[in-house]
């Protein structure tokens, strides 16, 4: 069995093995012509089930065979341009085949003499990264697990930047339309059961400024303490970006560290046209990006970045991170830099971007669709309306009745949302090759299946 190990006699076997899986792959990439196979988790289990881990097959192509039939086939395929329905982009080529050289060579970032060459890469994008936010020279940062993660680490130095002693007492402002890794973060911080302030948000779903001085105030009436604003650029939902300038002035006045959640407005640090909406983010204590959202990337590729590396105690790479191994996430951000650069990628953002107010304008022209705000990202949230008067019920049933009916087809996939209490439906574009026509053949299939429900529906008194 020490053949299978990685090693200079085995160089061959290596080389075929990854060959043999990187064709699975490409074959797969070469006949998915369904956003969705429609199969079911419960399916899905069944086969996991019946697996024998203690009967290994000691054979590459039968295990890949195997796996063929329980993951690859119907994984679901970001890169399918009517795959419309979460917030994972399709991958570029540069980061995959980092991600082999990654697994291969296997560094571990727990201390420079463990890998100095990964270290350094690493350094190099945390302030590449912290230029491109405009944090200023003593700024630094992390790669992180994932988003929520890079959450948790800022608050952290959020709390440890107060001189409230009792952890009840302080107070962390995020809008209603923020992301929920900030109460995670706020419990794992061991804060209090109402420690989250929630501030409403406007029409366009940005922060109401108005209401977060209001709140502020209310904290330092009631001798509560503000941790933290946690500002959202562009919210996991509707892709709104929170009035930046606006917060850090709030947050200077109140003396209140501001963290701003970019994890997917991100991608706008690249574009060379919208770099702009981020105005105000070179304010910042601490800011997230998940580069596996809107920098094309594969998961997970995340990072914390803070403005001042004294007093937000970073002392060195190591001791930056809860957990001493981390593997070198950061390789697959060099080489798409490498490869591509940054403007290629802004590009590829500003395109979706383009599509969804492209995609807003239609909606906002039609008749049979209610939209719900104009995208700053690329989000579209919208819902079916039929012609006839239907009760409130009917239409949140039918717009539900239609996403099903469309992921059970495997023509499309796309989201639910929750507008107040209303059934909405959401586009998240992060495709480039997803078209103007890809939106108005979804949208057309909505509406009909949409409709064949209110007919039937009908017949039951609903409208
Ligand atoms: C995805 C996302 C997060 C959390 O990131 P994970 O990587 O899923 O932990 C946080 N905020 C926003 C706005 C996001 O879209």
């Amino acid at each position: 069995m020490r053949s299978h190990l990685l090693n200079d006699t085995t160089a061959e076997r290596y080389r075929s093995s990854v060959t043999e899986g990187v064709e699975r792959v490409a074959a797969r990439l070469a006949t998915t012509p369904r956003p969705s196979t429609g199969l079911t988790a419960a399916e899905l289990a069944r086969r996991v089930e019946a697996v024998d881990l203690d009967a290994p097959l000691h054979d590459t192509i039968a295990a890949l065979d195997e796996l063929d039939e329980l993951y690859l086939r119907d994984a679901i395929p970001f890169h399918h341009p009517r795959h419309l329905a979460r917030l994972n982009c399709p991958v570029v080529i540069p980061a995959v085949l980092a991600e082999a050289v990654v697994s291969a060579v296997s560094s571990s970032l727990g201390t420079r003499d463990q890998s100095a060459g990964g270290t350094l890469i690493e350094r190099r994008l945390i302030d590449w990264t912290c230029e491109r936010l405009g944090l200023g020279p003593a700024a630094d940062g992390v790669f992180t697990g994932g988003g929520a993660q890079s959450h948790l680490h800022a608050l952290l130095l959020a709390r440890e930047e107060t001189k409230e002693q009792d952890p009840a007492r302080l107070r962390v402002f995020v809008s209603e339309a923020g992301h929920v890794g900030v109460q995670q973060a706020a419990r794992l911080l061991g804060l209090g059961e109402d420690a989250v302030v929630v501030i409403p948000t406007d029409r366009n779903k940005r922060m109401q400024t108005v209401a977060l001085a209001r709140e502020l105030e209310r904290c330092r009436r009631d001798d509560r303490s503000p941790m933290a604003v946690v500002a959202t650029a562009g919210t996991a939902d509707f892709g709104s970006i929170d009035p930046l300038p606006e917060i850090a002035e709030l947050c200077a006045r109140y003396r209140t560290w501001l963290h701003v959640d970019a994890a997917y407005g991100c991608g706008l640090l690249a574009s060379r046209r919208n770099r702009h909406l981020l105005d105000g983010i070179e304010r910042a204590d601490s800011v997230t990006v998940d580069y596996d959202k809107s920098f094309f990337q594969p998961v997970s590729s995340s990072a914390v970045l803070v403005r001042d590396r004294v007093r937000g105690r970073l002392p060195d790479q190591a001791g930056k991170s809860p957990g001493t191994t981390r593997r070198l996430d950061a390789l697959k951000l060099w080489m798409t830099l490498r490869v591509m650069g940054a403007d290629a990628i802004g590009d590829l953002f500003d395109e979706v971007c383009d599509t969804a107010t492209k995609g807003w304008r239609m909606l906002a022209a039609d008749p049979r669709f209610d939209v719900v705000a104009e995208p700053q990202l690329s989000t579209l949230v919208f819902r079916y309306i039929p012609t006839a008067i239907c009760a409130p019920f009917a239409i949140d049933r039918a717009n539900l009745y239609a996403r099903k009916a469309l992921f059970a087809s495997g023509d499309a996939v796309v989201a639910g949302a929750k507008v107040g209490d209303r059934q909405y439906l959401r586009f998240t574009l992060l495709n480039p090759e997803t078209t103007t026509a890809d939106i108005t053949a979804v949208l057309d299939l909505i509406a009909g299946h949409a409709e064949r429900y209110l007919g039937g529906e009908t017949l039951d008194r609903a409208c």
